[in-house]
């Protein structure tokens, strides 16, 4: 396993964001917490640290937060071969009732599972003394729960994913169930489990021994932090989507030593090299509906740029979709999601292709990543989730942190952080018309749209900020450990 470096992060950064009832109850949470971890190591574990996923997201500042209170937090992610990241992929997508992958979860599959975790736990178990606690994040890191258990660890299992089994497609529901039966041997050793959102418990959870934790986001991070509008727009024109030079330095806070190299070559590149993967930069005066995701079907970007065609009249004309995501390692999983989505922008209308816009973005440097997608997320009139299924959608908290409207699917947990007509709107996923409806909604009453955006911005200060997540997770920390 590899170390990730995290800074510690004093919770004053994180003070000026709540109210005091909220800043009371955060210190006392802590100082009681900081007896339980005393003596204790709290290790994170991760199956990556690459940019554009969402455990990355909030393990970061939470091992962040518990460095500052002087715990001994350390983040591992794991060493893998690139077959092992295709297959935690699967069991990834499967439990998400995924039916797009046609691979295997059998004998050849569980020992490769089985023996990259094994290296893995043995080039950490050495270190992990009794009494430590481990969270695993995700399918590719249940494996380690009975060799870092075996070491003396408390073991914690965090699992980001899921999927409605009552209402998903049989054949998904019957992926879903394979993926469960392939893990759950390996669970069986972990003392509890956190999930992101109730309908998405694991079906072999005992309820004392699961508590349902959404996530949060930092707000002081490079993808939440304040840019003013000048900076976002030259970020996203330095980045190359969207047209028209930079109005002053983009990226001043980022000193020297070639850090930005890689997006600005990328930037003026065409193909798979370049930034732009379709479409080209969004034109100047262009409003923007953008949705950012992982490259991974159930985010429906495909439906939501055939959504996008099907529905242009019920749009204003200058109305463009922009499709965000990570530059994909090649031959991966989410290479072919994108050469999917950009072929399917190709067989669409002339009229409609010409006003979508897909982005690749280099995620080799997180901080860099993260200040593009900020910015992208500002300069939209709109951002969108159209996805299948989520857990919890951290790219819909960031927009509406942002205050910019949103408009997501009702599904999983985006229907707990969304109030419908509220703070945003919700639609049904398989609904493209109702959608458009949304957005342009939001498009033609630019009061209404900037107001449901302030709400926006106080329901996530109120819900989805560290101070209730470190809170939650160090409840179920202490219930762990009795
Ligand atoms: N993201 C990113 N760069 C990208 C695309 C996505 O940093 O090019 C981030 C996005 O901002 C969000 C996370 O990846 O913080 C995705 O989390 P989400 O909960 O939306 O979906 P998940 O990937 O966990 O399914």
């Amino acid at each position: 396993m590899r170390t990730i470096d995290v800074a510690p992060l004093p919770l004053s950064e994180l003070e000026p964001h709540l109210d005091e009832i909220a800043a009371h109850r955060l210190r006392d949470g802590v100082a009681a917490a900081q007896a339980l971890l005393e003596g204790r190591v709290l290790w994170t574990v991760t199956p990556t640290d690459q940019a554009g996923a969402g455990p990355v997201e909030t393990v970061a500042p939470l091992v962040g937060y518990a460095r500052g209170l002087g715990v001994d937090a350390r983040w591992l992610c794991l060493d893998a071969p690139a077959e092992f990241i295709a297959l935690s992929g699967r069991l990834h997508s499967w439990i998400h009732g995924d039916i797009g992958d046609r691979g295997r979860l059998g004998d050849k599959e569980r020992d490769l599972y089985e023996h990259t975790l094994a290296s893995n736990a043995e080039n950490v178990a050495g270190d992990i003394c009794e009494g430590d606690i481990v969270i695993l994040h995700d399918p590719a890191t249940a494996g380690l729960a009975r060799p870092l258990k075996a070491a003396g660890a408390v073991v914690v299992w965090r699992c980001h994913a899921g999927a409605d089994l009552a209402t998903a497609d049989p054949e998904g529901v019957e992926d879903a169930q394979r993926a469960w039966a392939f893990l759950d041997r390996y669970l069986e050793d972990a003392d509890y489990v956190i999930v992101s959102c109730e309908e998405y418990r694991p079906p072999f959870t005992e309820p004392e021994a699961c508590a349902v934790i959404p996530p949060s986001i930092n707000p002081d991070s490079p993808k939440n932090r304040v840019l003013d509008m000048d900076e976002a727009w030259s970020i996203a024109r330095l980045a190359g989507i969207f047209d028209g030079e930079p109005p002053f330095d983009a990226f001043p806070f980022i000193r020297g030593d070639g850090r930005t190299d890689a997006l600005r070559s990328a930037a003026a590149e065409n193909g798979e090299s370049g930034v732009m993967r379709a479409g080209g930069p969004v034109p100047l005066g262009a409003r923007t509906i953008t949705q950012v995701s992982r490259w991974d079907r159930l985010k429906g970007m495909r439906e939501l740029a055939i959504a996008f065609a099907e529905n242009l009249g019920a749009l204003p004309d200058d109305a463009h979709l922009l499709l965000v995501g990570p530059r994909p390692g090649s031959g991966t999983a989410a290479a072919r999601v994108l050469d999917e989505v950009v072929e399917a922008v190709e067989l669409l209308p002339a009229a409609a292709r010409s006003r979508i816009h897909i982005a690749a973005v280099p995620a080799q440097d997180r901080e860099i990543n993260a200040l593009v997608v900020n910015a992208a997320q500002r300069v939209s009139s709109v951002v969108t989730q159209r996805s299948i299924v989520e857990a919890f959608g951290l790219t819909v908290a960031e927009a509406m942190w942002k205050k910019t409207p949103v408009v997501a699917s009702g599904v999983g947990g985006i229907r707990t952080q969304v109030t419908d007509g509220v703070d945003g709107a919700l639609v049904d996923p398989h609904d493209g018309a109702a959608w458009a409806q949304a957005v342009a909604d939001l498009l033609l009453f630019p009061e209404r749209a900037a107001e449901m955006g302030a709400t926006a911005h106080e329901s996530v200060r109120r819900s989805f900020l560290p101070d209730r997540h470190l809170l939650q997770v160090l409840d179920a920390l202490a219930a762990a450990l009795e």
